[in-house]
């Protein structure tokens, strides 16, 4: 069955987009092919899920590049992270690995 496992599916990717009017939510622009965008990062301990997905379009996406930018505008982060909400606020708190307090 549908068991959390760590990707997206097409027919996810094209529900999200669906939600959003098949637009780009960095440019607007529905007339492009839209990529699924990592809202955090991989690289950054985002999850390879579709609730860390958003549709850009190709320049957007590589635009974006690694950074943690959400441009849902009912974005229920689910990586890890908290923010106020309707902050537009893209600051990341990423938690420290346990066992690694420096010093
Ligand atoms: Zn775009």
């Amino acid at each position: 069955m549908d068991a959390e496992g760590d990707f997206i599916t097409v027919e996810e990717f094209e529900a999200l987009c669906e939600r959003y009017g098949k637009r780009c939510l960095r440019c607007g622009r529905g007339d492009l092919l839209l990529t699924p965008d990592h809202v955090v990062p991989l690289s950054l301990g985002g999850g390879n899920l579709i609730s860390n997905v958003q549709p850009l379009c190709g320049g957007c996406n590589s635009w974006k590049n690694v950074k943690a930018v959400d441009y849902r505008p009912d974005a229920i982060l689910d990586a890890g992270s908290k923010r106020a909400a309707g902050a537009p606020s893209v600051s990341l708190r990423l938690p420290a690995k346990p066992g690694e307090n420096g010093a």
